[in-house]
């Protein structure tokens, strides 16, 4: 699998970047496969192309975990047949609805129709804990006023936090988007392989800072020709892909700006129900 994934960063321009430890990563010695990430939801908040919401299902060192849960995560995952009990805990990126729409959605399935004791464990930023109750109360108002047969345990996070999932390391990293909200993107880290995700952003040097480096790149992509200071545009991370040094660059989060010219675009682009090995 590990080995797909490199035939599939040699696909697109980025793998011409260099490379970081290759020296270790091109031996007989070669590590199975430690991470894998399956892209639930590529889509933007409008959904654009039927593309559903972001949720990136995350299975590392053991633990198995979403990073966002929009409200397509019921949809998307039972369109690929995934066991929804096998999940362990939920790092919401910032509190829009295509981000954190889909925990209330995920209770309801845990409370009926996967019977589900064992704690559920939620991190994101600051204000998590209030706005998914009351997301919760909004649109199952009776439900959310009983007891959950499982524990739900809230982690707010602040940017630079590491935590500890089986025996991956999730550091939740600050990225600028809409200057209401605190945003997170999460770096993955397993067995000497990281996986950034950007969560939503605007294009900058510090993000550029972070992606040095790392083995997987999951990009924010929500535009081509529209500039905006809350997200990134195709041209503005297509000129940087090159210098990034990451050994594969995924965009996602896609809006119908990139998807209407996704036969011309050279970077890699996400779709959903996609796995990424690393
Ligand atoms: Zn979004
Ligand atoms: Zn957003």
């Amino acid at each position: 699998m590990a080995v797909e994934a490199r035939q599939g960063a040699g696909d697109h321009a980025v793998s011409k970047a260099p490379r970081h430890a290759a020296k270790t990563r091109h031996t007989k010695s070669l590590p199975q496969r430690v991470m894998r990430v399956t892209v639930l939801g590529s889509g933007d908040a409008f959904g654009a192309g039927g593309r559903f919401h972001s949720a990136y299902l995350t299975e590392a060192g053991g633990a198995t975990f979403l990073l966002d849960c929009g409200p397509s995560i019921l949809q998307a995952a039972k369109r690929l047949s995934w066991d929804l009990e096998k999940l362990d805990a939920v790092l919401l990126t910032h509190l829009h609805g295509d981000h954190f729409g889909g925990v209330p959605f995920l209770f309801m399935e845990y409370r009926y129709s996967t019977p589900r004791t064992r704690p559920f464990v939620i991190y994101g930023p600051e204000g998590t804990e209030r706005r998914v109750k009351a997301l919760f109360a909004a649109l199952y108002e009776r439900s959310a006023c009983e007891p959950l047969p499982f524990p739900v345990e809230y982690h707010e996070l602040t940017a630079g936090e590491t935590v500890r999932l089986g025996e991956a390391s999730v550091t939740a990293v600050r990225v600028h988007h809409v200057p209401e909200l605190t945003a997170f993107g999460y770096r993955v880290e397993v067995d000497g392989r990281t996986f950034l995700y950007s969560g939503d952003t605007a294009w900058t040097d510090e993000l550029a800072a972070h992606a040095r480096g790392v083995d997987l790149f999951v990009c924010e992509c929500s535009t081509f020709e529209t500039r905006l200071d809350i997200h990134v545009s195709y041209p503005e991370i297509a000129a940087r892909a090159r210098d990034l040094g990451c050994r594969r660059l995924v965009l996602s989060h896609l809006g119908s700006e990139p998807l209407r010219r996704l036969g011309e675009l050279s970077l890699e682009c996400a779709r959903d129900g996609m796995t990424l090995d690393l």
